[in-house]
């Protein structure tokens, strides 16, 4: 990144909400338009409200629209007891105008001139800068080799669904989405109805037939220490392993596993 690209970056720009529409009953998409240099798949903006009297907040979210797209995507999860993200489900409205500056972020980021095989692994929200990796991948016509497993409590929790499944149907010899529901039994053949450990990732390896050269993992501490955990003992070799973790429970992650807080 240049000089000028890096300050444009970390300056506060304000950006329009386009649009704001549910994608799960926890998760709404955000639509913005905002004054940004184009992102590469996998990175995030800040965001910053301020209200009346002065008092800001401002939080990270993960760009989940393509890096092309002419808007920027998020995917927000409203914690009930949140300072930031119910706004987004209970107060914003398209035509407001918020504070954003970006894209931020230059370790968890894949190009599709990265190549692969690809891994991406995704626990709830998670999903976002995931959805950023295959939008690039699909968008550039790629054909390396990509396995996006998606885990949430049930099928209704998991954000574009319908997108995944018609890329599947789409690209079936390049393009594998497993879905991972925790309380409900799997829906389609091929997904799993329990949570990720070793066994189960290493059976999936094993039906993808290919070796990860770069594996994403994103969602909450206790999923990503979860996951890595398993890949690890599934052998996965761990440079080629990189997270990020959106908060949750306190985190012990293996010192040997790629990180961006
Ligand atoms: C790089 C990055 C990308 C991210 N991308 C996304 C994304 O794509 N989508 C997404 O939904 N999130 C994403 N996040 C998480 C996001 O930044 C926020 O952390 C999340 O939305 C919660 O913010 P909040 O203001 O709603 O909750 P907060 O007010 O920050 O609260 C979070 C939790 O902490 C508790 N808490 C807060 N203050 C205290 C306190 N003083 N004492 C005890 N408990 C407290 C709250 O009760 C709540 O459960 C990302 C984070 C990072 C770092």
């Amino acid at each position: 990144m240049n000089a000028a690209a890096g300050k444009a970056a970390t300056s506060w720009h304000e950006a329009v909400i386009e649009r704001i529409e549910p994608l799960t009953p926890r998760i709404a998409s955000v639509r913005l338009k905002a004054p940004l240099a184009q992102p590469v798949a996998g990175q995030h903006v800040d965001v910053r409200l301020t209200a009346e009297d002065g008092y800001s907040a401002q939080r990270s979210y993960s760009i989940a629209s393509a890096p092309s797209a002419p808007h920027i995507e998020l995917m927000i999860e409203k914690l009930d007891d949140g300072e930031v993200s119910p706004y987004f489900h209970d107060v914003a409205q398209a035509g407001d105008t918020i504070e954003v500056r970006g894209p931020l972020g230059g370790h968890f980021i894949w190009s599709p001139a990265d190549g692969g095989p690809l891994l991406l692994i995704a626990g709830g929200s998670g999903l976002a800068p995931l959805m950023a990796m295959v939008r690039a991948w699909r968008d550039a016509g790629s054909e390396t080799p990509l396995m996006l497993v998606y885990s949430a409590r049930t099928w209704a929790e998991l954000a574009f669904v319908e997108e995944l499944q018609q890329l599947q149907v789409q690209a079936p010899e390049h393009f594998l989405f497993v879905a991972v529901t925790t309380r409900e039994s799997p829906r389609r053949a091929g997904d799993l109805g329990r949570r990720l450990n070793a066994a189960q990732l290493q059976g999936l390896l094993s039906r993808w037939a290919q070796v990860p050269r770069h594996v994403y993992v994103c969602g909450s501490n206790a999923f990503v220490e979860a996951v890595t955990d398993g890949l690890l003992l599934a052998d996965v070799a761990a440079a080629a392993i990189r997270t990020e973790r959106y908060g949750g429970t306190e985190s012990t992650l293996n010192p040997k596993i790629g990180v961006q807080t």
